[in-house]
């Protein structure tokens, strides 16, 4: 907004920015946008191209899931990465603060909104105020603005998914695992280990599994405390050295940056705005991580809405912002969801369907590759 010429103010509640905010992530779509408002240096040094995924069944076969070489000569070209977070954070913020027409308050937490005729108001847990021709409320799933535009608590309110995550940094991954490349393995039970290459040889690590009594975690929970060496108790409790090969000792024990997480996802809202004031990313449509899209899908709103806000009135702007992306992100919130539970289930048909998931994108990578990065992740509006 601020590149087209509108004076922003930013509200950030947390006074620290680059706190313990999870380790790495996979930008696609996302990155593109970035790049297109030639923000491209914010990922580019902080981010390692992933050029593989590769699949472990527990039997230990290794398969090719998505041949990224596809993405040659098409937009997302170059675009498929996994970035540190808070490296990746830092650099949007001084990128942000560089910009003169963007002015920066952190340490400010939204409590209230209300509109007139002429203007959004917002107010904060300080007790200031601040009043704008639009608010746009990207407060994640813990969204203020929700409660103010939705108005109905049980439609507001997130859901878990059955879902629960541990989430770090490998800060070495050693001789063996080749560059470039990130692993999806099942070790059975239910759970799937998923590694994303960082710059710099590191890797981003997450452990989902059920949220049950097995796991001490359950599904009420947003996040669970963790001490020093929790994960290779984890790994060791659940014979996960034994049942995959990728995976060492080593990495685990001096795994950082480690978190204990129950997945939420939000429901699917009828309106994301109501006059002058409108949600976008998480605060409308979080999913749960499984196809590594809630940030990406974040950053294709803020790009989209920005032009919108730019090209007609704010009322046009909000409705026609919707339109074009709720139906993307409800298929990419329900097929995040049938990921998840493909990765999870552990019943009889269950593993039948995640077979028949792995041979889909095992033989025919070229379709579903299209089909999911074209079609829904990278943005359909450039
Ligand atoms: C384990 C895990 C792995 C993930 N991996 C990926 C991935 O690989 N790729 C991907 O694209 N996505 C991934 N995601 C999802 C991604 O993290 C989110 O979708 C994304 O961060 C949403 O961005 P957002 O800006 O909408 O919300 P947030 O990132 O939650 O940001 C909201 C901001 O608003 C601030 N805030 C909240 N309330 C207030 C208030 N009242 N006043 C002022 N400030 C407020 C918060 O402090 C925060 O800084 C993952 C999520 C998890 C849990």
């Amino acid at each position: 907004m601020a590149q087209r010429k509108a004076i922003v103010n930013i509200y950030e509640q947390f006074k620290e920015l680059l706190g313990p905010v999870g380790a790495g992530i996979g930008l696609n779509g996302g990155a593109l946008c970035l790049s297109k408002l030639g923000y491209r240096h914010v990922w580019e040094d902080v981010a390692e191209q992933i050029h593989h995924v590769n699949q472990v069944s527990p039997s230990g076969n290794i398969s090719r899931m998505f041949p990224l070489d596809l993405l040659k000569n098409t937009p997302m070209e170059g675009h498929f990465i996994c970035a540190r977070r808070d490296l990746f954070i830092r650099n949007l913020f001084k990128a942000m603060e560089e910009n003169p027409d963007v002015n920066i308050h952190i340490g400010e937490k939204a409590v209230n909104f209300d509109q007139t005729k002429d203007e959004a108001l917002v107010s904060f847990e300080s007790g200031i105020k601040d009043s704008a021709e639009v608010i746009v409320c990207a407060d994640g799933i813990h969204s203020a603005g929700i409660d103010y535009i939705i108005r109905d608590e049980e439609l507001a309110a997130a859901k878990h998914t059955g879902h629960c995550v541990y989430y770090g940094i490998i800060p070495d991954i050693g001789r063996d695992m080749p560059d470039k490349t990130g692993y999806e393995i099942d070790v059975g039970g239910g759970c799937t280990i998923m590694t994303m290459p960082l710059p710099n040889r590191e890797a981003m690590i997450a452990v989902c599994h059920p949220g049950n009594d097995d796991w001490h975690s359950d599904c009420r929970k947003w996040s669970f405390k963790v001490h020093d060496g929790e994960l290779h108790e984890v790994f060791t409790e659940h014979d996960f050295y034994n049942r995959q090969s990728i995976i060492t000792p080593e990495m685990v024990m001096n795994t950082y940056r480690l978190l204990h997480l129950g997945v939420f996802e939000k429901q699917d809202l009828p309106k994301w705005h109501k006059g002058r004031i409108c949600m976008i990313g998480d605060a409308c449509h979080a999913m749960s991580p499984f196809l590594g899209q809630g940030a990406n899908q974040a950053i294709q709103d803020a790009y989209l809405l920005a032009e919108f806000l730019d090209e007609m009135p704010y009322e046009q702007a909000f409705q026609a912002f919707y339109d074009v992306r709720h139906p993307t992100v409800k298929r990419l919130v329900m097929a995040s969801d049938g990921f998840g539970y493909l990765r999870i289930v552990d019943s009889f048909f269950g593993n039948i369907a995640r077979n028949v998931m792995r041979a889909g994108t095992k033989y025919a990578p070229d379709k579903l590759l299209q089909l999911m990065l074209m079609k829904t992740m990278a943005p359909n509006f450039l």
